[in-house]
């Protein structure tokens, strides 16, 4: 594993509470390699499966963590909401084997990319408080959006300007946290601004932090990516989320979207961090779950 540059990272993310939007998750035990390069990894990937708490069955926290873990799950991913409940997760988690994946965070209404400075500056401030939860929760990272459509009349041009200005001093202090930000790329529907995993990476790599990370949601790339096996070499060691759904955003495997490419390409890449259901489900989750989870383990088998 590379240490240059800044040194070690840890990981995690956030979703944040859009109406429509899901967050992915991530988790990895070890930090991954933050370096330039985007190849280096720190053993053969695996497929390690998390998931957001909304499709899951359970009447509390407990008994949701419990079906997790009992269907096989390594990780959940929880909203961002942790800041100032972070006790209440950890006690939850520690009575699981499961592990915290990406907290999803998501745009905090585009406050970080706005032209006006006291929107940014609130916006940076939220950021950094559940960066510094998630990093308490041991999370892989917190899942940003920079903007939604409805959140900005701003150019693209603008919006990776003001980025580049804020985004090294987050990332350092996600690095100081122990975890990451990580730039989640949308379909045009939901943001016209980062749609493709290379762009994100771009993004990371001109913010010459290693706190700032990406993911891939094979839902939105279904819609956005022409090769599954070429984002995910795009991102490189950058990758440290995935979020799992359908092309109809149901369960991976209960339409005809395959996974075999983009799996095919995070084992090239080495990935060591998780794939997360952000997803509906189709029939009952008792029964639909644990066969999406089977047929991803297929999927993995033969990329
Ligand atoms: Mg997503």
């Amino acid at each position: 594993m590379n240490v240059s540059r800044r040194g070690f990272l840890a990981g995690g993310a956030a979703c944040a509470a859009g109406a429509a939007w899901f967050c992915p998750s991530a988790g990895a035990d070890e930090p991954a390699d933050a370096g330039d390069q985007g190849q280096t990894a720190s053993g053969p990937a695996q497929l390690k499966l998390s998931s957001q708490l909304g499709i899951i069955p359970g009447k509390d926290l407990a008994e949701k963590l419990a079906n997790m873990e009992r269907w096989g799950f390594d990780a959940v991913e929880l909203d961002g909401d942790i800041v100032g409940h972070e006790k209440k997760y950890e006690d939850a988690i520690k009575e699981t084997n499961l592990k915290c994946s990406a907290i999803c965070w998501g745009s905090h209404k585009g406050a970080l990319v706005s032209d006006i400075a006291e929107e940014r500056k609130a916006g940076v401030e939220a950021l950094k408080k559940v960066l510094t939860s998630a990093g308490a929760l041991g999370s892989t990272g917190v899942i940003y959006v920079p903007a939604f459509n409805s959140d900005t009349k701003r150019t693209n041009q603008e919006i990776r300007k003001t980025l580049l200005d804020i985004m090294p001093a987050i990332g350092d202090h996600a690095v100081k946290a122990g975890t990451r930000v990580i730039l989640e790329p949308l379909n045009r529907k939901e943001a016209f601004f980062l749609r493709q995993v290379a762009d994100a990476a771009s993004i990371a790599r001109d913010c010459e932090s290693p706190g700032i990370c990406v993911m891939g949601d094979f839902f939105h790339m279904t819609i956005e990516e022409t090769s599954d096996l070429g984002a995910f070499i795009s991102g490189g060691s950058r990758v440290h989320h995935v979020h799992l759904a359908s092309r109809t955003r149901h369960l991976p495997g209960q339409d005809e979207r395959q996974f075999i490419e983009g799996f095919r390409g995070l084992k090239q890449i080495g990935y060591q961090d998780y794939c997360s259901f952000e997803c509906s489900v189709n029939g009952n989750p008792k029964v639909e779950i644990p066969k999406s989870m089977a047929f991803l383990r297929q999927q993995w088998a033969k990329a």
